[in-house]
C-alpha cells in the first residue's frame, strides 16, 4: 500500500513489544526515547508466567541499562537472582521511566507506505487505530512450542500452563497422576521440581543430556541453579524411594528416542546405552524400581526399552523450547525465515524490508545479556521526518 504526502504524527521509531528487548532498544538504542513510541499488549517480561520462581541468570546478567541499582531496588536483599515477578516490575518501570511514549495495544498489521510504515493497532478496549513510523523494531518475543498432534489429542499441555495453574493455586491437573515431561533444558527440569510434590511419579524425557552449568558443561544455557532441585530429586528418588523420611514421588531422567500417544496409551522408548551418564544411570529399567519397561528388538545391552502409561492417568507436559512471535499480516508473513523460524536479518537486526528491524527473542537472541538493540539509523532507513510526534497516545502511568 502506498500513500502520498507527509502525515502528521509520524514517529521516528515504533518499538513493538513491552519486554526486556523493547526496554533495551529504547534505553540503549540509537534513537532518543522522546522520538520513540512503544506499542505493547502488555508491559513486563515474557517470563512473567514463572511468577515467584527464581530466574536462572544472576542480576548482573539481566540488566537493561548501565544502572544495576534499578534492578536491586526491586529485589529482596541478599538474593543473587531476581524472581520472575521482580524482574517483571523492573522491566515495566524501566520502560515507564525511559522517556518513550507508551501505548497498550496489539499490533494487528504492519504495511509499508511512501515514507515508512503504517501500523494497525487494537487497544484492550477494542478500539482500532493506526500509527505511522519511519522505522519499526519488532521486539515481540517468543512463545512455548506446541506438542505434536497425537500428544495434543491425548491432552498434552505446554509447561507455561503448569506455572500459570500453580500461580493460581491449583495442582489438580496432576495430583496423583503420572507426569511425563518432554524437554532437555531448564524449563523441563524446573517444571519437574514443581510437579513432583503432587504427582504420582515424574519422568523427564530428554533428547540429550545437557548437564549442570558450570560443573558439567561450559554452555551457559545448560542447567542452571534452579534445575539443581530436579537433578537432586532424580538421584535421591532412585536411592531412597519408599524409605522414610523420603516421601517424594519418583523423579526420573531419560534420554529417549520416541514419545507417542495412541489407543489411549502414552509410550516412550529409550536405549540403555544413551543413559549411562550421571542421571540416566539412576532411571533406566533394572536400576529404578519404578521403571515398568519391556525390551523391544532383542536382549542386547544396546536394545530398546519401551514403557507405557494409560493416557487417562498421565499428564504430558511439553517443555521443548520456544518459537518466535511476530505481528500478523501480509508483510511479516511474506518475509524470508531462518531455519529456526526467526525472520532473516543481518547483525544489526535489519530484515529484508528497509526500516523494519528485529531484536530480542524474536531475533533468536536467547537471553537478556545476548540482546542487542537493532541499529536503526543508517543508509537503509530514511532520514527522520523532523516532525514532532503529534498523534494522541495513552501514556500509561505506573
Ligand atoms: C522459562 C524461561 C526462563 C528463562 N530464563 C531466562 C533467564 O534466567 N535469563 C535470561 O537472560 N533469559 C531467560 N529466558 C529467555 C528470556 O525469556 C528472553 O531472553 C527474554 O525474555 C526475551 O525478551 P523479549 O523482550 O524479546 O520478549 P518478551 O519478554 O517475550 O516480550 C515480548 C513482548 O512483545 C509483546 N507482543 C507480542 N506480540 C505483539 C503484538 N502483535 N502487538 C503488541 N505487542 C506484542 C508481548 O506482549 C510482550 O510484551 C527464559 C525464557 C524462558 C521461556
Amino acid at each position: 500500500m502506498s500513500q502520498a504526502g507527509p502525515r502528521p504524527g509520524r514517529w521516528r521509531l515504533v518499538v513493538v513489544g513491552g519486554g526486556s528487548a523493547a526496554a533495551i532498544q529504547v534505553r540503549r538504542g540509537d534513537v532518543p526515547p522522546q522520538e520513540v513510541l512503544v506499542v505493547a499488549e502488555r508491559l513486563g517480561t515474557g517470563m512473567a508466567f514463572l511468577g515467584h520462581s527464581t530466574l536462572q541468570s544472576y542480576a548482573g546478567e539481566l540488566l537493561l541499562s548501565g544502572r544495576p541499582e534499578e534492578l536491586r531496588a526491586v529485589m529482596r536483599p541478599g538474593d543473587l537472582r531476581p524472581s520472575a515477578n521482580e524482574y517483571d516490575t523492573y522491566v515495566q518501570e524501566s520502560l515507564m521511566r525511559s522517556g518513550a511514549s507508551v501505548t497498550l495495544a496489539r499490533v494487528m498489521d504492519i504495511q509499508q507506505d511512501a515514507q515508512g510504515f503504517v501500523l494497525s493497532l487494537r487497544t484492550p478496549g477494542g478500539v482500532r487505530r493506526q500509527v505511522y513510523a519511519d522505522g519499526v523494531v519488532l521486539a515481540t518475543g517468543s512463545t512455548p512450542r506446541r506438542p505434536p498432534e497425537d500428544l495434543r489429542a491425548a491432552g498434552a499441555i505446554t509447561y507455561d500452563t503448569v506455572h500459570r495453574e500453580l500461580a493460581a493455586g491449583s495442582t489438580r491437573r496432576w495430583e496423583g497422576m503420572s507426569v511425563v515431561i518432554a524437554g532437555a533444558g531448564n524449563s523441563a527440569m524446573q517444571t519437574a521440581g514443581l510437579m513432583a510434590p503432587d504427582a504420582r511419579d515424574v519422568t523427564i524425557l530428554a533428547n540429550r543430556y545437557i548437564g549442570m552449568y558450570p560443573a558439567e558443561s561450559n554452555d551457559r544455557f545448560a542447567w542452571r541453579a534452579p534445575s539443581q532441585l530436579a537433578y537432586e530429586l532424580v538421584v535421591k528418588s532412585a536411592r531412597e524411594c519408599g524409605r522414610q523420611p523420603w516421601n517424594v514421588p519418583c523423579v526420573r531422567h531419560l534420554v529417549h528416542e520416541t514419545l507417542t500417544a495412541d489407543g489411549g496409551a502414552i509410550r516412550w522408548r529409550y536405549r540403555e546405552t544413551d543413559n549411562l551418564g550421571v542421571l540416566g544411570s539412576h532411571s533406566t529399567a533394572g536400576r529404578c524400581r519404578h521403571a515398568r519397561a519391556h525390551r523391544v528388538g532383542g536382549d542386547d545391552a544396546d536394545g530398546l526399552w519401551e514403557e507405557t502409561r494409560r493416557a487417562d492417568s498421565t499428564v504430558v507436559v511439553w517443555a521443548a523450547g520456544c518459537t518466535p512471535v511476530y505481528p500478523p499480516g501480509e508483510l511479516t508473513g511474506s518475509l524470508a525465515r531462518e531455519p529456526d523460524g526467526t525472520l532473516r536479518r543481518d547483525a544489526h537486526g535489519r530484515t529484508d524490508v528497509p526500516g523494519l528491524h528485529v531484536t530480542g527473542a524474536c531475533a533468536g537472541q536467547r537471553s537478556v545479556n545476548e540482546t542487542v538493540p537493532a541499529r536503526t539509523r543508517g543508509p537503509v532507513t530514511g532520514p527522520a521526518s523532523g516532525e514532532e510526534p503529534g498523534l494522541p497516545v495513552e501514556r500509561v502511568t505506573a
